[in-house]
């Protein structure tokens, strides 16, 4: 089975998600459980908490196709004592958080070198991180997502994925997350229904698809292997529709939750629709 949907607003609580998921047909989505762009936010209270799993229970949607993500603000690869130590605070509550709600995965960008230590040793304070937030933490598995490699952003080659789930102590609780664009903008193509086989067997290579916890479904402003991370709409942009058309009909990507994180969100209904009428 395919379980697809978008990143929802958590605007007012994060016990509205469910139904907004809901009310666009999805079977999976995405979620914020705090501001994103802040540092510290308070912590959920016992109603929000209660309302959200009544609320989830009623959408008919498991919490394993809940894909919450972390706040931008955290880099689990700083290069600098102070940045590491805050983001790896701010990481552990965002951990606690999904604990709390009563949700299996966490989803983030790995980290950052900022060019002031080398790529080997961003990859093993990433891995440490981690290590850090499994041993504080019950039942929440540490999804890292590929990146496009904009910046000095690491995840943008599937090796480094490899990389850091190999330092990882617990390897029933890390998994990855492929998002479409990211994928496609750091130099794996995926046009074509051969490109996708060819890239996707690479990750299946490198990391395993045993480790694909997650995926991303989004279309591509940006170019080929241009490095730059733009999301599109699943109809416009470079990417083209083969992509969706493969990940619809192969297993691999059975059982776990996809979510859009498209530009135009009065476009996800009619998206999630199209996306399950590609199934054969
Ligand atoms: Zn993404
Ligand atoms: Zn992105």
């Amino acid at each position: 089975m395919k379980y697809v949907g978008a990143h929802v607003s958590a605007a007012g609580g994060v016990e509205y998600t469910p139904v907004r998921a809901k009310d666009l047909g999805a079977k999976a989505f995405a979620l914020f459980t705090k501001n994103q762009r802040q540092w510290k936010s308070p912590p959920l209270n016992e109603k929000s908490i209660a309302d959200f799993k009544k609320n989830l229970e009623i959408s008919g949607i498991q919490p394993r196709h809940v894909l919450p993500h972390d706040s931008y603000l955290i880099n689990l690869g700083h290069p600098e004592t102070d940045g590491l130590e805050k983001s790896r605070i701010a990481f552990v509550d965002e951990m606690q958080r999904c604990e709390a709600l009563g949700l299996p995965l966490l989803n983030f960008h790995p980290g950052s070198h900022l060019k002031k230590i080398d790529e080997q040793g961003c990859l093993s304070r990433i891995a440490e991180s981690i290590n850090i937030a499994l041993a504080e933490t019950k039942g929440v598995t540490a999804v890292i997502e590929n990146t496009a490699g904009q910046g000095s952003n690491m995840g943008c080659q599937f090796e480094h994925l490899a990389t850091i789930i190999d330092q990882v102590d617990d390897k029933a609780r890390v998994g990855v997350c492929l998002d479409t664009c990211h994928t496609f903008a750091s130099g794996y193509d995926l046009r074509t229904v051969d490109d996708c086989e060819k890239s996707f067997a690479q990750f299946d290579q490198i990391v395993g698809f045993s480790y694909l916890s997650a995926m991303h479904l989004n279309g591509s402003k940006s170019t080929f292997a241009s490095r730059v991370d733009r999301h599109h709409s699943l109809h416009a942009g470079e990417l083209g529709s083969a992509v969706f058309q493969f990940i619809m009909n192969h297993d691999q990507f059975n059982n776990i939750p996809m979510v859009l994180e498209t530009i135009d969100e009065t476009l996800w209904a009619n998206e999630i629709s199209w996306l399950y009428s590609l199934v054969e």
